[in-house]
């Protein structure tokens, strides 16, 4: 099949980023206008020579000046820091935006590609976790389409294509993998350390969300994306070892609908990027007798207790969710340098919520002020890593 799609890259040299371009590598038809990185100018300039963008954006500003200097034999303009991230997010000629930068920076860029009118092909969780009222409200005046990336909405949107109103949706059955230390109870998890937490059993992804996929936070974080892509707070978790079902949607009738794939994040990054059209992938079949039995399994709140606070930020909505991710970022940094336990990852989160007042419908700059004393709170805890 012929197909063109011009795109830009936020986070091109992590996970999803690599991922994503690994697509483009495949598809010639897929072709990129920005990219960017936070430091990893290396990666970058190898990237920015191989696929020709017009421009790369380095958000850290003293890496940008170096990225500068290596690319200076070619015509691609590198740009700096935030307002250079908004500039890639909105370069002329991209048709849809993939947003695979961590944490809540992936926000502000999010929403003025969104102004400039192109389609999100959305990674970047905490957009939505943060900024969801602002960002859909906005999309659906720009006429433009959140297509999801990650694995968990990915399958539910693909669940509900044959859907025609969304009144017919009586549950979303998200599965979790569960984590490393699924069946572990608390006194077992107390002396986790980072490196067994950043060995996940199935996926392979950046550190921040390999942490948070250990203590559910993750998953906790995806219920409240899912709110916002589908438009419903009836939501349930399963844990799903295998990684088979990537998640399924309950109509009314009782009828549940499930997407099933091998456990390979390029498959629902390739349906962000072709969609409504599905191409051929390589090296991604599924062999469900290689797994021979399914199994699903209500997730451990009480060990890991992230997920009760995140269905609790659901609830209070507002500014709680977050408070739930900003404390979250604080606190795995903190984790990833050895200055707070396992345990105290969560219980980071439920100090800060339960200290932060809610503020219904906040702003923009309401966010950013949360995101600030949120971890203003966490880091001081232990003292500011
Ligand atoms: P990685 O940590 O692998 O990559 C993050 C990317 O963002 C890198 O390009 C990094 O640049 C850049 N970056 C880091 N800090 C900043 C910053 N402060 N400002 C701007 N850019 C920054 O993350 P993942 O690819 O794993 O995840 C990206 C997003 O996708 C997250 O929101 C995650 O929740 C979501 N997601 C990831 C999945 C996965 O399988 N990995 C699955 C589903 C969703 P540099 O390399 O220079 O540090
Ligand atoms: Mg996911």
């Amino acid at each position: 099949m012929e197909f063109e799609h011009r795109i830009s890259v936020l986070g091109s040299t992590g996970s999803i980023g690599t991922q994503t371009l690994e697509i483009a590598r495949e598809y010639k038809g897929i072709s990129i206008e920005a990219m960017s990185a936070h430091s990893n100018i290396d990666l970058l300039e190898k990237q920015a020579r191989e696929f020709t963008p017009k421009l790369v954006c380095v958000t850290d500003e003293e890496k940008a000046k170096d990225l500068k200097i290596k690319l200076a034999d070619t015509d691609i303009k590198v740009v700096a820091g935030k307002d250079g991230l908004d500039e890639a997010a909105t370069a002329d000629g991209a048709k849809t935006v993939v947003t695979a930068v961590v944490g809540i920076s992936g926000l502000e860029p999010t929403i003025e590609a969104i102004k400039a009118k192109k389609n999100i092909a959305l990674a970047n969780k905490e957009t939505l976790v943060t900024g969801g009222h602002i960002v859909m409200n906005l999309a659906k005046e720009n006429g433009v389409s959140i297509l999801p990336v990650d694995s968990e909405h990915s399958a539910i949107f693909q669940s509900l294509q044959g859907c025609r109103d969304r009144k017919e949706i009586k549950n979303i059955l998200l599965t979790a993998s569960g984590g490393p230390f699924f069946g572990k109870k608390r006194g077992e998890v107390e002396n986790i350390t980072p490196a067994a937490a950043l060995n996940h059993p199935n996926w392979n992804m950046g550190a921040k969300v390999t942490i948070d996929s250990s203590t559910l936070v993750n998953k906790g974080l995806e219920v409240i994306e899912a709110k916002w892509l589908f438009g419903t707070e009836n939501i349930k978790v399963l844990v799903h070892r295998q990684s088979v079902v990537h998640s399924m949607v309950e109509f009314t009738d009782n009828s549940v609908i499930a997407q099933m794939g091998a456990p390979d994040m390029r498959l629902p990054i390739q349906y962000a990027l072709t969609y409504p059209n599905r191409l051929p992938m390589k090296n991604n079949e599924l062999d469900l007798l290689k797994y021979g039995a399914l199994t699903f399994e209500e997730p451990d709140t009480d060990t890991f207790f992230a997920l009760r606070l995140a269905f609790e930020a659901l609830r209070n909505g507002g500014i709680k969710p977050t408070v739930f991710n900003s404390a979250d970022e604080a606190a795995v940094d903190l984790f990833l340098k050895g200055k707070i336990s396992y345990l105290e990852i969560s219980e980071a989160v439920a100090r800060a919520m339960s200290t932060v007042k809610n503020i219904e419908n906040p702003t923009v700059s309401d966010i950013f002020e949360t995101d600030r004393l949120s971890r203003e709170i966490v880091y001081g805890l232990k003292g500011r890593a």
